[in-house]
């Protein structure tokens, strides 16, 4: 079997991506959306979505590459192969577009190619994903809705108690004005933690820019850091999520040294070098590999096996399409250790329509892993055609 084609294909949508200031759902990146489709001479097709600025992407998979290895375009390198072969692949990927990729949108790009093989892979064998994966023992995985802050304490409370009403045993909480009133923040994850009661898990996500949207820019020192653990703790969260920046890991091995609450980071990291380097550097309890910006499949595979030797959790980060959240299930049944899964509740129309909202929470907080061959969800071409940007 043999690569034929990799498309990139844009979608436009209508809305942004807004924090609300009551309770109703936040919004996540409605405007544009990047899609990855592989398919093969033998009629094999693989989908991702894609996390990445999308018009860089466009042209790192797309665009007139150079004639030089390192400056190739992700086209050019991918057409021909065997899609059987995507670990090897891989690595012709990452040397062949080495000197303006690395990190940003060409390993984004490679993830999505890396998962659309995975994929197609699964379905050259006649099996699922998971199956392909390492036979997963179970059939669904306990879920946690993932949304942004609201700005006051009632619309905190209103927000947690719906999410509780819809069956999720676990929230988490990020971004929107966190960061920007120290004192407000623990207010708002007071309410949150009072409407979901005691056994439920709350995760709490500051953000990593600074003092949330506005600025400043810089990161907290090392001692607001180890503040801010020390203050939502009382709150019990199971985790504080990348809220130093990425590249500060041995701040990150600091603040977990004491920090009374677990940490957890890896949505900003790709290649098993950099989360080699996090996990080594005992820098956080929970690992979250994005599969759509780690590198994909392949890479977060070799994170799965790094965490498992650590004794730490695996919980990718997954917060965009269903074909992403599916992605991440398969990920998670396979792992010897499955924990969470991340669930958008805040899906935009563009977001949601990619799968048609394939995936839905089960009555006992959890997400089924989709069964059938491959991936098991199915992109909705006809909306793909209608919001595609050619
Ligand atoms: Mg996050």
């Amino acid at each position: 079997m043999r690569i034929t084609n990799v498309e990139p294909i844009l979608l436009r949508g209508e809305q942004s991506y807004v924090a609300t200031a009551g309770a109703a759902e936040a919004t996540d990146n409605g405007d544009w959306q990047l899609l990855v489709k592989v398919t093969t001479d033998e009629g094999l097709v693989g989908w991702s979505d894609c996390e990445t600025l999308a018009s860089v992407a466009m042209a790192c998979i797309n665009g007139p590459g150079m004639s030089v290895l390192g400056f190739r375009c992700l086209k050019d390198l991918v057409i021909g192969e065997d899609p059987l072969e995507a670990e090897q692949l891989w690595h012709k990927l990452y040397i062949g577009t080495s000197y303006f990729g690395r990190r940003g949108a060409a390993i984004h790009c490679i993830s999505a190619i890396d998962n659309c093989l995975w994929s197609i892979r699964a379905q050259a064998a006649g099996v699922s994903l998971g199956e392909l994966m390492g036979r997963p023992k179970i059939d669904r995985v306990r879920a946690y809705a993932s949304t942004l802050f609201r700005e006051t304490p009632d619309a905190m409370f209103e927000a947690a108690r719906h999410y509780v009403e819809r069956g999720f045993k676990a929230v988490k909480f990020g971004w929107g004005v966190f960061g920007e009133d120290p004192a407000r923040d623990l207010e708002l994850v007071a309410a949150a933690r009072d409407a979901l009661g005691p056994d439920r898990d709350l995760m709490v996500d500051p953000g990593w820019y600074g003092a949330g949207w506005k600025g400043p820019w810089r990161p907290r020192t090392l001692d607001d850091n180890i503040a801010l653990c020390q203050s939502l703790a009382p709150y019990r969260v199971r985790w504080i999520e990348d809220f130093i920046h990425p590249e500060l890991f041995d701040d990150y091995a600091e603040v977990r040294r004491q920090s009374p609450a677990p940490l957890a980071a890896g949505e900003q990291l790709a290649t098993i070098w950099d989360f080699k380097r996090l996990i080594d550097g005992r820098c956080v309890d929970v690992v979250q590999p994005d599969l759509t910006r780690c590198g994909g499949l392949t890479v977060a595979r070799q994170v799965a096996d790094l965490a498992d030797d650590a004794g730490i959790d695996l919980v990718p980060h997954s917060w965009l399409t269903d074909l992403l959240t599916a992605y991440s299930l398969h990920l998670v049944g396979s792992l010897a250790r499955p924990v969470l899964v991340e669930f958008n509740v805040s899906q935009s129309a563009l977001t949601r329509g990619v799968c048609g909202g394939a995936l839905s929470l089960n009555s006992d907080g959890t997400v089924t892993i989709p069964r059938g061959v491959g991936l098991g969800v199915q992109v909705d071409e006809a909306f793909v055609e209608a919001h595609r940007v050619r």
